[in-house]
């Protein structure tokens, strides 16, 4: 049996229709039918090769949902029918302190989708049941995709570095992670201001729960709101001058990288120890934050703000991502219910 989808066969290529043997089941796995997949400028940064770790041919795709058709002899958490996420992660070790804590995500062993092994721009997947998350029943398969890695990548540094209620949050950069972050900031109780480069999300950001609204292309803008925030989540995907928002941050404040810039960051080490400022980053989020996500979600309707495309346009879509178009995540449908 052959699994249809499309991949790019060397760096930077645009995808093309491919088709791959499907693998055997293991006895933990279960085999997805896929409906909808997110498109995660992780995608983009895979298919250029940006981090010298993509393997080709390559399926990029890690915003899968679908609806699982098989299960392995030793599956018990899932069953054929289920409506079911799959996210950045596919496996780990599971017996180590971090499976065992729910930070599946900091295993040694994590196996990411699409990475040596075969993503969701695709008609079905094969996955472990533990990275198969169940989807509550109230979220449209198209809005719940994004959650899958933009998401819980998200959420999950508001409660990794325990942002309490009433604190002053600034989500940088409003795309596919930031207009969640925003959402989810929101709904937490923080005080949120979204800051962007693009005036036109002014307005749009407000409705997604922003109380303020900062363009970061303005410096003089930035300089005014030095010692204001107590973290700054930040979903760039490319390096800035990040002394601005070191500025900007209070004491204890922290700057927070979830955008993978790829650059460094060189700051005076006197605004670590004098205003007890720090840096820090944050990656995808565990099965325990994932579950808790996808409950608060659909609890507090934090909706992820969609433009659904036939995957068979997978290259146009990817082209509106690349040029910061999307409003504000593509995900593709098979056209499977
Ligand atoms: P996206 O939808 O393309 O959004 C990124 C946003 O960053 C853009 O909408 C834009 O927001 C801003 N931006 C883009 N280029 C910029 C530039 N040159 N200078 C300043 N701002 C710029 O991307 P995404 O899917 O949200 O992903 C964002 C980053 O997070 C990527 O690097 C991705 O690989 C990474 N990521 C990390 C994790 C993790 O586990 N840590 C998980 C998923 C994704 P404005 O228009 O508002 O300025
Ligand atoms: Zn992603």
């Amino acid at each position: 049996m052959q699994i249809h989808a499309y991949a790019a066969h060397q760096a930077k290529d645009k995808l093309a229709p491919w088709d791959y043997q499907k693998p055997d089941l293991k006895p933990n796995d279960v085999e997805v039918k896929i409906s909808h997949c997110g498109i995660c400028h992780s995608d983009i940064h895979l298919i250029d090769d940006d981090w010298k770790m993509s393997r080709f041919p390559l399926v990029p795709g890690h915003e899968v949902v679908g609806t699982v058709t098989q299960t392995g002899s030793a599956v018990t958490l899932l069953k054929s029918g289920d409506r079911v996420g799959i996210g950045w992660q596919s496996g780990s070790c599971g017996t180590c302190e971090w499976c065992l804590s729910g930070q599946d995500n900091m295993c040694s062993k994590a196996q990411p989708t699409c990475v040596g092994r075969h993503g969701g721009f695709a008609d079905s997947i094969i996955t472990s049941e533990r990275f198969a998350f169940k989807l509550p029943d109230n979220l449209e398969s198209e809005n719940a995709a994004p959650l899958l890695c933009a998401g819980v990548t998200v959420f999950s540094p508001y409660r990794l570095y325990q942002v309490k209620e009433g604190m002053k949050v600034a989500v940088l950069g409003i795309g596919g992670l930031g207009h969640l972050a925003v959402q989810f900031a929101n709904k937490l109780g923080f005080e949120t201001t979204a800051i962007s480069g693009s005036p036109d999300k002014a307005t749009e950001a407000k409705d997604l729960g922003a109380h303020h609204f900062l363009l970061n292309s303005d410096p003089a803008e930035l300089k005014s709101k030095a010692n204001s925030f107590d973290f700054i989540l930040t979903t760039v995907s490319a390096s800035l001058d990040w002394m601005p928002y070191m500025n900007m941050l209070r004491p204890n404040g922290k700057l927070c990288f979830v955008g993978a810039t790829g650059g460094n960051i060189t700051v005076p080490t006197g605004l670590l120890l004098g205003r007890q400022k720090s840096i820090c980053g944050s990656n995808i989020g565990g099965v325990k934050v994932m579950n808790e996500m996808l409950e608060f979600a659909a609890k507090h309707q934090v909706v992820a703000k969609t433009e659904v495309m036939p995957m068979n346009q997978v290259n146009d879509a990817i082209e509106k991502v690349r040029h910061n178009q999307a409003r504000y995540r593509m995900v593709l449908e098979t056209g499977d219910k």
